[in-house]
């Protein structure tokens, strides 16, 4: 599954990767009067970059008498996905996958 978001040709996951090696070089190179602005907002478009990254969709198994059903779930925080091939979670944002 290709990831649906493109920024400036990059994917979520390149772009997030770029934000954290940004994150990195800040650390050594900015004046630590400067540190604390950017490195919230590279903390906050990495969070969102996150969402964009498709997490497999979480499945546990219940058993019901004789019978036995599957409940779905978003990886991230828990919240039930009932609807097969919902994209993103209602409730966080994160995007889903789902098995082939
Ligand atoms: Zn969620």
């Amino acid at each position: 599954m290709t990831e649906r978001l493109e920024l400036n040709g990059k994917t979520a996951k390149e772009a997030r990767d770029a934000f954290k090696g940004r994150l990195k070089l800040d650390k050594r190179n900015r004046p630590k009067a400067e540190r604390g602005f950017w490195q919230r907002n590279d903390r906050l478009a990495i969070g969102a970059l996150e969402l964009q990254i498709p997490k497999n969709i979480e499945v546990d198994i219940e058993q019901d008498g004789r019978c036995c059903f599957a409940k779905t779930r978003c990886p991230v925080c828990g919240y039930p996905i009932k609807q097969k091939g919902t994209r993103y979670c209602a409730a966080c944002g994160q995007s889903i996958r789902w098995p082939e």
